[in-house]
């Protein structure tokens, strides 16, 4: 049994990183999921469909489990809840789930550009997969989620998005606005001519650490 202390916890920190990512343009008005496990139970928060990010409040999450049933909750879960539980089920090891609409990595992935050992954060995240379309909400795109995830922290979704699994919100989130600053920079470099990537020992080394 969750205390309630840890539940008002887990629901005011879905709330923050959501409209964190709002805020930097990552999540929009009406796009982009975010999810958290409930400790020892095979549920978790997910944020609510159709409503503006922006007022998004702890009161609007809805509990779901991972046949995706609504357990607790006045609005109705996100449309993206088919692959949120995909990826609990497949992983136990994820305790959050951000799903962003990162407008420079999905430019990268619909050109097919795989990220670039150009700085740390690349290092630290390893191999982040291409996946190809499919219509949000379906079990289609629950089903290329959940065969592709392997042990990967991210996955870009070509036309769509980015999806970042963690131990912890915080994680997650960070995963996502690694994403789009590794993107960043190799545009800009892209744009100088030299994407300047690590060499192989410094990549490896920064790995390990
Ligand atoms: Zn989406």
């Amino acid at each position: 049994m969750v205390h309630l202390s840890e539940v008002r916890k887990l629901k005011k920190q879905i709330v923050m990183v959501t409209q964190s990512l709002y805020q930097r343009g990552l999540i929009t008005a009406w796009g982009g999921n975010v999810s958290a496990r409930i400790e020892g139970e095979d549920k978790c928060w997910i944020t609510p469909s159709g409503v503006f990010k922006r007022d998004l409040k702890p009161a609007y999450l809805v509990k779901i489990d991972f046949e995706g049933n609504v357990v607790e909750g006045l609005y109705k879960p996100s449309i993206e809840v088919p692959f949120h539980t995909e990826v609990y089920k497949r992983r136990p090891d994820v305790n959050a789930v951000v799903h962003a609409h990162n407008p420079i990595i999905m430019g990268l992935g619909n050109a097919g550009v795989k990220i670039k050992p150009v700085n740390i954060e690349a290092a630290t995240l390893g191999e982040v997969p291409i996946i190809p379309f499919a219509l949000p909400g379906t079990k289609k795109l629950a089903q290329i989620i959940g065969d592709n995830i392997g042990n990967h922290k991210a996955m870009i979704m070509k036309n769509h998005g980015v999806v970042a699994v963690g131990k912890n919100l915080i994680d997650a989130m960070s995963i996502v606005n690694n994403l789009e600053n590794i993107s960043l920079t190799m545009l800009t470099s892209h744009l100088f001519g030299n994407l300047g990537e690590m060499s192989p020992e410094d990549f490896e080394a920064v790995k390990k650490m």
